[in-house]
């Protein structure tokens, strides 16, 4: 099944998690008649050596990564006095979508999100995308700080989707079963391993509890509560685009996580203050689900019968977080707040 991009509107950039569940094993695997190519990453290569084209495997049509990277490079210098970069300096490769791959990925077609902060390799972007048909998208930005918004009253930093669409899933593993998260990467902070958080999550006593999913983002903690067998999951976030991203999952892993039905609530606010808004609601077989869009501190855990509270702040922001967790231990002893 496709879904609408919420992005950029095409039917091609979003289909349901089990689709992605299905193709991932071999999703970036080397048929027998795939060319292998590993290049040196941290010093300027001689990308006359390499023949792009040549790479492409004749009969699945995907490249090793490397030859990709080399393209784009390639695609990006095309003026002898151009600086010559490395590999590594191109950007980071998003594999899109991120599933698990246990030797070099070969890439196919619209499988990879760049990530730059190379004004070189941004000036390319629209040629990158028109001939380099690997590449999904490209986005500009500072690649060292973490994408989002950190808490709700901090300024959110963002990427710039130069060429393409930025929207790309990652698939989620634990020991109740698989997800998949839809993130728009250029607004949303990117998670390369969340297999310690599923561990912890997974020793939790989630079956039949309700679980506040307090800094939800697309949703991962949240989503995989429901697998877990909550009774009631909300989610909550302070910014909308992680909102937006965590409604677009519930609807991607519809039949996953055993979802009946899903109704928007309407939006009154007009812009963002405090006090969580509903968003969207949905109900399971054995439960209910609800995503807000506001500051989990405004939230009323009393009221709401939350049991469990999660507390998954972004990297710079824990000592902030791990103190309000704290508080929230302090004024709420029954409920358990676990901080990731
Ligand atoms: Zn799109
Ligand atoms: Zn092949």
């Amino acid at each position: 099944m496709r879904f609408r991009c919420p992005n950029c509107g095409s039917l091609s950039c979003v289909t349901s998690a089990e689709h992605v569940l299905k193709i991932a094993p071999t999703m970036y695997a080397k048929c027998q008649a795939c060319h292998d190519l590993v290049l040196q990453k941290t010093d300027a290569i001689n990308l006359s050596d390499i023949s792009f084209n040549d790479l492409a495997c004749t009969n699945c049509g995907r490249r090793p990564l490397d030859a990709v990277m080399a393209h784009i490079l390639a695609t990006s210098v095309q003026r002898k006095d151009r600086p010559k970069l490395s590999l590594r300096e191109v950007g980071t490769p998003l594999l899109s979508p991120g599933v698990p791959t246990y030797a070099p990925p070969h890439i196919g077609y619209h499988n990879l999100l760049l990530l730059t902060n190379q004004r070189l390799i941004a000036d390319a972007s629209d040629r990158i995308l028109r001939e380099v048909p690997e590449v999904a998208g490209v986005i500009f930005g500072d690649t060292k700080r973490v994408i989002g918004l950190a808490y709700s009253q901090a300024q959110p930093h963002t990427c710039r989707v130069l060429a393409g669409c930025d929207i790309r899933a990652d698939l989620v593993a634990s020991a109740y079963g698989q997800i998949v998260i839809y993130k728009s990467q250029s607004k949303i902070h990117i998670e390369h391993d969340n297999a310690v958080k599923m561990a912890k999550l997974g020793a939790l006593p989630v079956s039949d509890r309700v679980v506040l999913d307090a800094l939800a983002g697309p949703g991962t903690l949240g989503l995989m509560s429901v697998l877990m067998g909550a009774q009631r999951v909300i989610l909550n976030d302070a910014w909308l685009p992680a909102v937006e991203n965590a409604y677009l999952n519930l609807r991607v892993n519809k039949r996953i996580l055993g979802i009946r039905t899903i109704k928007r609530a309407p939006m009154t606010k007009k812009e963002f203050d405090k006090a969580p808004e509903l968003f969207c609601t949905a109900t399971t077989d054995n439960g209910v689900i609800e995503l807000y869009h506001g500051d989990f501190q405004e939230f009323n855990i009393q009221d709401s019968r939350v049991d469990i509270v999660l507390v998954d702040p972004f990297p710079g922001a824990e000592r902030q977080f791990n103190a309000l967790s704290e508080e929230l231990r302090k004024k709420h002893p029954r409920v358990q707040v676990v901080y990731f």
